[in-house]
């Protein structure tokens, strides 16, 4: 059984402050250790599980937060960016599970840390006229792809939000959303325990149904957080200028709509 995990920062238990996911910042560096353990309980979990190949992806701003000589043995790491399909680099038809480690809620929702890939750009991200946050794209990139969600971690809000989305993933709850940047955390040993029980569910459950391909055409909009930054992403020819503030691509597949994503928000360096 092959087993993929992106894995972000925001979600995990211990990390509220947005200087804990800036790298060179010195609470970086120890939130990247809580990141990286928090990986490891789910990477044996999920081998308890019957899990026989892991792949993690650091999915996490410059995408080199995961400590490679922390890591389980076991398991394979992507780091670095850019990369094709971004917090899903990697994934093909071939795994039969994709699990979201450390996710948060989406832009414009009220959890912790929550936003839709780049909070500098994007105020809100809608696909078909629905508000999507990472776990509920990369959720339905890997439905494309057949594969179906295994679990997802983080706080209440990223539960609330993508359970009825993924109603047959394991959900593990390591923090309860007070704001943006406070939480009640669940103490570092007992989220790890949580993450690894987890994991065991998910990998050795035998009756997960398939999961639904979602059928396009997709109108992926993106509200922007300042109007020079749809001054910025209309110079792209299939762009469509919704009005001072959004900007519109039309996609045959969700595989698409990350692709666009990934670029706005690549090219959203241009206008800080
Ligand atoms: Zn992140």
């Amino acid at each position: 059984m092959r087993v993929y995990i992106s894995a972000d920062i925001e979600g995990v238990a211990g990390v509220v402050a947005p200087q804990q996911g800036q790298a060179g910042h010195p609470e970086h560096e120890k939130a990247r250790i809580l990141m990286t353990q928090e990986v490891n309980a789910l990477v044996e979990g999920l081998i308890e599980g019957g899990a026989t190949e892991v792949l993690v992806n650091d999915s996490h701003g410059q995408m080199t937060n995961l400590l490679p000589e922390l890591m389980h043995p076991a398991a394979d790491l992507i780091l670095g960016k850019p990369k094709p399909m971004n917090m899903a680099c990697g994934l093909d038809a071939g795994f039969d599970l994709f699990c979201m480690l450390g996710h948060h809620s989406r832009a414009g929702a009220g959890g912790v840390l929550a936003h839709t890939t780049n909070g500098f750009a994007f105020a809100e991200v809608r696909v078909n006229g629905t508000p999507m946050g990472e776990p509920a794209i990369y959720g339905l990139y890997a439905a494309e792809l057949g594969i179906p969600v295994g679990l997802i971690s983080g706080d209440d809000l990223t539960e609330a939000e993508n359970r009825p989305l993924f109603p047959d993933a394991e959900f593990a709850v390591v923090k309860q959303t007070i704001g943006q940047r406070a939480a009640r955390q669940m103490s570092v040993a007992r989220a790890r325990a949580l993450l690894r029980e987890a994991g065991r569910r998910a990998a050795s459950r035998k009756d997960r149904p398939a999961p639904i391909a979602p059928q396009g055409p997709f109108r992926v909009e993106f509200a922007v957080t300042r109007a020079v930054l749809a001054d910025q992403f209309a110079v792209l020819p299939p762009v469509r200028r919704l009005d001072a503030m959004t900007v519109a691509f039309d996609c045959a597949s969700i595989a698409e709509v990350i692709g666009w994503m990934t670029a706005l928000s690549a090219m959203s360096f241009a206008v800080r």
